[in-house]
């Protein structure tokens, strides 16, 4: 059975035992495709990517750098993804939960990348905090058709209008807290065919407090299990075909 994890930040910056944790999730069958948030960590990515199987690579200039972007980043963002193997842009998107100063910086370096995933016929991995309505129209208004709305926060509604658009859903750990009625609800409501799973690694721990790891992919699979009354099983394999619809893993 193939199972993937479609959003994580498995490389060293950001995780030191990234490696021997990239070898345990081969060993139980777990594919990762890891997000970079500057040309720094899509470097470390597009190295792994290179040296196991089971690592994608999807590459990106993401918001919490944005301070120090320039447009030179854009040139070597282009360069990386003219010279290697890459399965989409990300992550890309707008964050307005820590501040909303700088938003303007952050829709430039959103749609310069949604121009780089049309010219370069790339899905784009996409984050949106606090911005649902902003990154929506930013997407609708661009040629994009083709991406997954990383842990989607936004209204079923509006995941339904993603859904339209050609974009998948992706669900993460959060899923498993208690009370997140909210997350239920959608998970009810969008079919398993438009869901991708993903863990954030090391962000956004099932088990609160610890560092998170595809490993833990298990527990999100298994409340989705729940929810949908599907065996999971089943979850693991429409994710992974999902995911192979959106980023062409097997040629
Ligand atoms: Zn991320």
């Amino acid at each position: 059975m193939k199972i993937i994890d479609t959003h994580c930040h498995l490389y060293p910056s950001e995780m030191e035992n990234a490696e021997e944790i990239i070898k345990k999730c081969k060993e139980n069958n777990i594919s990762v495709i890891l997000n970079g948030v500057d040309i720094a960590s899509n470097n470390e990515i597009l190295e792994l990517s290179k040296k196991y199987d089971n690592v994608y690579a999807a590459i990106g200039l993401n918001y919490d750098q944005i301070d120090k972007f320039t447009d030179d980043d854009l040139v070597l963002l282009e360069e990386q993804i003219k010279n290697n193997k890459i399965v989409a842009l990300g992550e890309i998107g707008i964050d307005y939960h820590w501040t909303k100063e700088n938003s303007e910086k952050q829709i430039y370096f959103f749609k310069k990348q949604l121009e780089l995933a049309e010219k370069y016929d790339l899905p784009v991995i996409v984050h949106a905090r606090d911005a649902s309505k902003e990154v929506f129209d930013i997407i609708k208004n661009s040629n994009v058709r083709k991406g997954s709305m990383h842990c989607y926060a936004g209204s079923i509604e509006l995941a339904k209008e993603y859904i339209k658009l050609g974009f998948y859903i992706g669900i993460d750990g959060p899923i498993t807290y208690d009370n997140n009625r909210k997350g239920v609800e959608l998970v009810s409501n969008i079919p398993v065919e438009n869901l991708l799973i993903e863990t954030d690694s090391p962000y956004l721990s099932p088990l609160r407090g610890q560092i998170n790891s595809p490993l833990n992919l298990k527990y999100i699979a298994g409340k989705i299990s729940e929810i949908k009354n599907i065996s999971i099983e089943e979850i693991y394999e429409i994710t992974y075909n999902n995911a192979n619809n959106l980023f062409v893993l097997e040629d």
